[in-house]
């Protein structure tokens, strides 16, 4: 193997059963949360590998770059592909066309444009609804308490299928700030499921995507659903 290749496979290993002891710790199964690879900017050879080794979810955050990804790994077709960055109008059909998920859902018109424009052949696109946790002015993101009026408005697009709640903290909070915004995060996840208690899509209200390299332990004992790694897996990335 060759010097890079073993790094990788050490990284991911690595990652892999510490994962599995916070899932532990926390009284969570192990297995159960979803682990997204976050391969924006690295090189397909990496995706391949960490293919080899189990990973079936990728995110990617620029939509060109992820989109050539897509067309070269075609034949790996049990990929999930996560979008994870920000999304403008005239990118949504090539996110609508090859994606699973979308974690960064902030406006109602990309949430309906998206609806529109997903393929008739392929199930409802998953979309998280992102909130901008630490009330930064830079970041995409809902206000937390324009939460509910935003559900209405996109829970019955029908080609959606809204899954929950996306967030990133401010990266300069302290390890409790952090925790406080997961929970807060948890708890208005159990808010949304209560706002929509009696509608037919409830129970698909299940996924809090939270957690990045620095701080995934804490986003599982919160109760996250899926972490989004790149730099535990991947190695850091140059500045682009
Ligand atoms: C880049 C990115 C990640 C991964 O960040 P790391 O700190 O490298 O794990 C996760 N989520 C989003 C939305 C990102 O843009």
């Amino acid at each position: 193997m060759s010097n890079d290749v073993s790094i990788l496979t050490a990284n991911i290993l690595k990652a892999l059963s510490h994962i599995t002891q916070v899932e532990m710790t926390n009284g969570r199964k192990p297995g159960s949360v979803c682990l997204v690879a976050i391969s924006k900017t690295k090189p397909l050879w990496m995706l391949e590998h960490a293919y080899a080794l189990g990973l079936r979810h990728f995110g990617e955050n620029y939509v060109q770059e992820a989109v050539e990804k897509i067309d070269a790994l075609a034949e790996l077709a049990d990929i999930s592909w996560h979008f994870v960055g920000a999304l403008q109008s005239n990118k949504s059909q090539l996110v609508a066309d090859r994606f699973a998920w979308v974690h960064t859902i902030d406006r109602v018109k990309i949430a309906q444009r998206l609806s529109q424009q997903r393929p008739a052949h392929m199930p409802a696109l998953n979309v998280l609804i992102q909130i901008n946790i630490s009330d930064e002015t830079t970041k995409g993101g809902i206000l937390l308490k324009d939460l509910h009026h935003f559900a209405e408005k996109i829970i019955d697009l029908p080609n959606l299928c809204v899954r929950g709640l996306m967030a990133i903290p401010d990266k300069s909070l302290s390890q409790q700030e952090t925790e406080d915004s997961y929970c807060l995060m948890q708890n208005s996840l159990t808010s949304l499921r209560q706002q929509f208690e009696n509608h037919p899509k409830c129970h698909h209200l299940d996924s809090l995507s939270m957690g990045m390299s620095e701080d995934f332990p804490i986003a599982i004992g919160q109760g996250a659903t899926m972490i989004r790694l790149g730099t535990t897996l991947f190695g850091a990335r140059e500045k682009k």
